[in-house]
């Protein structure tokens, strides 16, 4: 069976975002999930009260056991919190995972607002993360940090995915939910030079809690059973289109989506 994603990220208790969507995302996909976590959050939907690092020692460790026995086909990285995790994390992946593809999700902060990865991490994670990455998924408030430019148009998403890809990732995918509008573009740049656009109405809800980490996994799935890029891209978005539209409202804040559609 191919499917096999190394899910290298921190836990959300709540279950809707971090390690917890990841799981759910790669199993409603058809894949098998395995993970080496990053740092505990405590967490719900109306925002996060507590952040505790795992040390990267442990963290290398947890990734180890699991891909010499298991093996795997695709990673996927999430919050990685600080900059002894990144470069542990890197080291890791470039002596590791060889040939397999890695999704890169660039967790900064949270909807809530929290900083899920620390400041001075934010260099580290562009030297040594971005460049490891098959393909890098940032949001729109991501993808300012790591291009350094702002972002009000579509053209400004393909300007700043061109930034991003001379950081040395081999594709992009500029996330424009954050954007405002009732029209939803993606941006997916490759280094081949093909540029594609994935536009979608909004589906209005306050249910979103978890999407970034879902759609990452859900790419990471795609690409670990040996579908393309673009149509990797397509499956994730669909599903997780799907997950919110028919999200379950729980909790007092941004609720979690659905995985069991
Ligand atoms: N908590 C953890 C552990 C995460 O990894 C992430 C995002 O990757 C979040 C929370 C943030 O999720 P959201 O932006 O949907 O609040």
């Amino acid at each position: 069976m191919k499917g096999r994603v190394l899910i290298i990220a921190g836990s959300d208790c709540s279950g809707g975002a971090g390690i917890q969507a990841d799981i759910k995302s790669v199993t409603a996909l058809g894949g098998y999930a395995a993970t080496a976590i990053t740092a505990l959050t405590v967490q719900n939907t109306t925002g996060v009260f507590d952040v505790l690092g795992i040390d990267p020692d442990m963290i290398v460790h947890q990734a180890t056991v699991t891909i010499d026995d298991i093996g795997a086909d695709a990673l996927k990285t999430g919050m990685l919190h600080s900059v002894p995790v990144i470069t542990a994390v890197a080291e890791f992946i470039k002596s590791k995972s060889v040939g397999i593809p890695v999704v890169v999700d660039p967790v900064m902060v949270s909807q809530s607002g929290s900083r899920l990865l620390q400041e001075d991490a934010v260099e580290a994670l562009i030297t040594h993360m971005v460049p490891l990455a098959t393909v890098l998924t940032p949001n729109i408030p991501e993808a300012e940090v790591l291009s350094g430019m702002k972002i009000t148009s579509e053209a400004d998403m393909i300007a700043a995915a061109h930034k991003i890809g001379d950081l040395g990732c081999e594709a992009v995918l500029i996330k424009g939910g954050h954007a405002d509008g009732d029209k939803i573009v993606d941006i997916l740049w490759c280094r081949d030079g093909d540029i594609e656009g994935f536009e979608d109405t909004r589906i209005p809800s306050e249910n979103n809690h978890g999407t970034g980490c879902s759609l990452a996994s859900a790419i990471a799935t795609g690409l670990a059973q040996g579908m393309g890029l673009s149509d990797s891209v397509a499956r994730a978005r669909a599903y997780v289109r799907e997950a919110i539209r028919t999200a379950p409202d729980f909790g007092k804040g941004n609720g979690p989506l659905n995985h069991a559609h």
